[in-house]
């Protein structure tokens, strides 16, 4: 049997490149794809590191995975040998109460290429046609992995039901809040984007954020009201940053009638009052992944609504996965995307 390279987290905290069979195309996953590039998200470092509640080990990770189709077979039709191609990550049993009511992302029997099943930090994947979206003409491989983020940030504001009438807060300004912020641009709502990092926020302002608010330096509760119609405070608030307290400082900014959209994977207690929500009578809304946003994104890319060029930050041979996962935990300020590419 022909073998391909992979990174494998064996277990928390130690990352190898192993060896592993070249997967072939079966009925059911009828698409060779060749890998191009990966890219590396926070939840990718959350299994690394052993703080993501929802990986099992030993896994090769990677789940922003684009590449090209080499072969298919057993009536594949949505794509041909020769096609660029990014793939959905998320597989869902078709039965259970979620996929039953269009929410395959929360599948009662989930299985998450690379957190629960092998991702794409390795050369070959065979996966359904169904899961293989063509990449726009014209977008690199290694900023075409940010088609996958960007649809995490549709699947929020989908979640947020936001609108035109909304006054947004994103926390945290990394790969998630800037594509969270361009994605809530497309709504026409006022945008309040909130982080430490001065650099970040200026990027912000630059991409439409109306405001910004330096959390090391200025109050959020006090410049939420500043920021907002009436003092009111956001109708909308989404976490980007994904900390121990963001949880609770969204809850008490957040405006009556207010959303409050998680996105973090953090199993980290932490405090929040029945006041805080009942007596805005806020609405705590998990946005987990995305529910087929691939196309929507595509669309956004072609009809010129969302610009990804450019937008990953830095490359690393696939098979330097470590040296990449070691300056990605540096926190350098010029980090936007770090991309592994397959040769
Ligand atoms: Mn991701
Ligand atoms: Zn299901």
């Amino acid at each position: 049997m022909e073998k391909i390279k992979a990174v494998q987290i064996v277990k928390p905290g130690e990352l190898r490149i192993i060896e592993m069979d070249k997967p072939q195309i079966d009925e059911v996953n009828n698409v060779l794809v060749k890998i191009r590039a990966s890219g590396i998200c926070g939840s990718d470092v959350g299994i690394y590191k052993g703080s993501n509640a929802a990986a099992t080990y030993p896994r090769v990770i990677g789940h922003e995975i684009v590449g090209e189709v080499v072969e298919t077979g057993y009536g594949a039709s949505k794509v041909k040998a020769g096609d660029r191609v990014i793939i959905d990550q998320v597989t869902s049993c078709g039965h259970c109460y979620a996929c039953r009511h269009g929410r395959p992302n929360v599948c009662q029997n989930l299985k998450v290429r690379g957190v629960h099943i092998d991702g794409g930090y390795r050369e070959y994947m065979a996966v359904p046609d169904r899961d293989c979206y063509l990449i726009p003409e014209g977008l690199s491989y290694q900023d075409a992995v940010l088609i996958e983020p960007t649809t995490i940030a549709v699947q929020a504001c989908s979640r947020a039901q936001l609108t035109a009438e909304d006054e947004l807060l994103i926390l945290g300004c990394g790969a998630l809040g800037s594509r969270m912020l361009s994605i809530a641009k497309l709504h026409g709502c006022k945008i309040i984007v909130a982080d430490v990092v001065d650099e970040k926020l200026a990027e912000a302002k630059a991409n439409g954020a109306d405001y910004t608010i330096n959390l090391l330096k200025e109050d959020i509760e006090e410049k939420c009201r500043e920021y907002t119609t009436d003092a009111y405070g956001p109708t909308v608030s989404i976490d980007c940053a994904c900390t121990k307290d963001s949880l609770g400082t969204l809850i008490r900014v957040t405006g009556n009638a207010g959303r409050v959209i998680t996105m973090g994977f953090s199993v980290t207690p932490t405090e929040v009052t029945n006041f805080g929500i009942t007596s805005k009578e806020l609405d705590i809304r998990g946005s987990r992944l995305q529910n087929r946003k691939f196309q929507e994104v595509i669309d956004l890319i072609k009809e010129g609504k969302v610009d990804l060029n450019g937008k990953s930050s830095h490359t690393f041979p696939f098979t330097e996965a470590q040296a990449a996962f070691d300056f990605n935990d540096t926190h350098d300020p010029s980090i936007r995307k770090i991309v592994l590419m397959m040769p």
